[in-house]
């Protein structure tokens, strides 16, 4: 008991220095409480969820120029120009639909990169992928979607194709994949194939985002496509799957983008 202690040393003396120790040490007892007690509520502003407080930088890259990973692209947000083509196209050294040569199986040479890497590790886990589509120009996508729009409605061809100049395909940075042996290619049942499974798990560690995912057709105006990835590059591809953050459109407060 340190206090009874003091007070018998104190007492038989009563001189001003004993007076001045005890006041010290009850001031001194008060701001180390006072410290010890603050500190923590202090802390846990930051520590919402359990979750450390990130320094992510959401203004990191531009979400409107073309050619950056970031770019959001939807029926709200036009491509600016609206005809853009990207600079630095290569087909990925893997399983390919048609030849390296034609543009549809081309992507931006970092995207390209990226998804060797993921074929690489894709194969080590027994997954055999192959590219549908990748590059599409705006004179390719219109006639995608014309033809989508005369073989079902524009209404239904909304909800399937983008219109000319609002395609993630026309950047460079998306890329449709399937499975090798050919199963659901294209089909929303490709989310239940081994391949469609192993891409839900594992394509953030690579910088690709699942763009369409499911339910979230009322933000991002497209249904669920399982096979349609869009490279962000591995650090937004992280955050937001730290986040569980499934549309560019809320991670970065933008407005929905159902319809045009
Ligand atoms: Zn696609």
């Amino acid at each position: 008991m340190p206090n009874t202690r003091l007070r018998q040393s104190v007492k038989p003396q009563r001189s001003p220095k004993g007076l001045f120790i005890v006041v010290t040490v009850v001031i001194a007892v008060v701001v180390l409480g006072a410290f010890f007690f603050l500190n923590p509520q202090k802390e846990q502003p930051a520590q919402r969820n359990g979750k450390p407080a990130t320094s992510f930088n959401k203004q990191h890259y531009s979400l409107s120029d073309p050619a950056s990973p970031w770019l959001v692209v939807n029926k709200k947000r036009p491509l600016s120009p609206l005809t853009y083509e990207p600079a630095n196209l290569r087909a990925p050294d893997m399983a390919l639909a048609a030849a390296a040569t034609n543009p549809s199986m081309q992507m931006n040479a970092e995207a390209a990169e990226a998804l060797e890497k993921l074929n690489t590790a894709a194969q080590q886990a027994g997954i055999e992928l192959v590219v549908v589509s990748a590059y599409r120009s705006y004179d390719v996508q219109k006639r995608v979607y014309d033809s989508e729009v005369r073989g079902f409605g524009k209404a239904q061809a909304d909800r399937e194709s983008a219109r000319p100049g609002h395609s993630e395909h026309q950047t460079g940075w998306a890329v449709d994949l399937g499975a090798a042996n050919g199963e659901c290619q294209i089909e929303p049942c490709f989310g239940d194939t081994p391949e469609g499974q192993w891409l839900a798990q594992n394509a953030h560690t690579y910088g690709f985002i699942i763009r369409y995912t499911k339910d979230k057709e009322p933000i991002t105006g497209y249904q669920h496509e399982p096979w349609h990835l869009r490279y962000v590059g591995t650090e937004l591809a992280a955050e937001l799957h730290r986040t569980s953050t499934k549309t560019l459109e809320e991670f970065f407060g933008l407005p929905a983008a159902p319809n045009y």
